[in-house]
């Protein structure tokens, strides 16, 4: 949006300084998350009273209703449209906001927060779990041809990006005509500028062989795949409305590990999922453990209007979701460390992604382990082996792995 702006010939500013648009890119993920969307527009009205504020992304679709008569929103803009603002403001406002003084360029680079670069290739779902808000705000699986996947690609490795990111709602719902993930892969992995494929999130149910294969060959797809676990209690997983049980899991992620002994292996939980008792909580607790997971991602079950999930019986109290929460963040951090300590003597590639004055580099293993590297001369985007020496603890990501580029310059 902001390459769409600047195209345009807007300046774009830093969020909270006095300007003529303010675009709120919201989240309507949970209820906190769409309430912060509305407190941040409502922000940008206070810091200059003509400012024409426009909430955009997944607030605009589900809170419809609410915003009617609201005066803090002057325009909102879903999904579709949120990519043609500045054509939107001039067909609008045509006094106000004159003609783009170009026309805007499709193909300008985008700009990413960080050296990867992320190609959303899907977005919407229809799988319904009972907590979640995106198959109303999204819609229906849809996803980007083939081609039009491969030309932004193209567009992003000319721009220096080495590694790109995969992503969509519901990424293994990937579908143009016959061709599925695995034949996007597949198309990706044959453009020589592109030196690193990862995948953003899988449901277990779409991670098809083909996929777990094609990785455990492949020698640009990371081997790292992220599965939202949720809970790991059969009745809850019922109840949550996922499409399969501990057994599925525990099969497909063996099958993974068998023929990816380094894999890194993320997931997602929810703990205090209404009618989540403490022997379900428990089951829970012992998948974790069983499995060999080295990112856990561990969130309290937060109400959603709208959606099943909010009126079921047994809701579980915030100080027990934070108890259990803790329990598992802890679990979490062991076996992270667990993991990267199996790295150490082993080379690893890093992919660049800063550099500190001394020249020490900072960045990412395919298996997602934040690494420090030691070499001659680094460079931000850089794809370098590493020699694991040892690993350290980290702000934020727990454990890291650090070491020298090797063979050595
Ligand atoms: S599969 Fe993911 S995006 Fe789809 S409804 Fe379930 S949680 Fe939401």
């Amino acid at each position: 949006m902001a390459t769409r702006f600047e195209a345009a010939g807007y300046a774009t500013v830093p969020f909270g300084t006095p300007c003529d648009v303010a675009v709120i890119h919201g989240c309507a993920i949970t209820g906190k998350a769409e309430h912060s969307s509305l407190y941040a527009a409502r922000q940008a009205k206070r810091t200059r009273a003509d400012t024409l504020v426009i909430l955009a992304g997944c607030p605009a679709e589900t809170l419809g209703e609410t915003l009617r008569g609201d005066t803090t929103v002057d325009l909102t803009i879903g999904q579709v449209g949120k990519f043609a603002i500045p054509e939107l403001l001039h067909h609008l406002h045509p006094h106000r906001f004159p003609a783009p003084a170009t026309s805007i360029d499709a193909d300008s680079p985008p700009r990413f927060d960080t050296q990867r670069a992320l190609i959303k290739v899907q977005d919407g779902c229809d799988f319904h779990c009972a907590y979640c808000i995106v198959p109303t705000a999204r819609g229906l699986p849809q996803s980007r041809p083939l081609p039009e996947v491969l030309h932004e690609v193209k567009r992003v490795t000319s721009a220096g990006f080495r590694e790109v990111i995969l992503t969509g709602a519901n990424l293994g719902r990937y579908e143009d005509g016959p061709l599925r993930l695995a034949d996007l892969v597949r198309g990706v992995e044959s453009l020589p500028a592109v030196e690193r494929i990862r995948l953003s999130s899988l449901e277990i149910t779409t991670a098809e062989e083909a996929v777990i294969e094609l990785m455990s060959h492949s020698t640009k797809l990371c081997q790292f795949l992220h599965i939202p676990l949720q809970s790991g209690d059969d009745g809850i997983l019922a109840a949550m409305g996922r499409r399969y049980n501990t057994d599925t899991f525990r099969r497909i992620v063996a099958m993974a590990v068998e023929k990816m002994p380094f894999l890194g292996l993320g997931t997602d939980i929810i703990v205090g999922f209404p009618g989540e008792d403490d022997r379900a909580f428990k089951n829970t607790v012992q998948l974790v453990r069983d499995l060999p997971f080295s990112n856990l991602h561990v969130f309290p079950y937060s109400r959603r209007a709208g959606t099943r999930a909010d009126t079921l019986p047994g809701q579980v109290q915030e100080s027990l979701k934070k108890e259990r929460l803790h329990a598992l963040v802890e679990i979490g951090e062991t076996k992270r460390r667990l993991f990267a300590e199996r790295f150490v003597g082993r080379p690893v590639s890093v992919l660049i992604e800063r550099i500190d004055a001394d020249g020490t580099g900072h960045g990412w293993t395919g298996e997602y382990l934040e690494a420090t590297v030691t070499g001659a001369s680094l460079s931000r985007r850089q794809i370098v082996t590493m020699k694991v020496e040892g690993i350290d603890s980290r702000k934020g990501s727990g454990v890291g792995v650090r070491g020298r580029e090797f063979p050595e310059p």
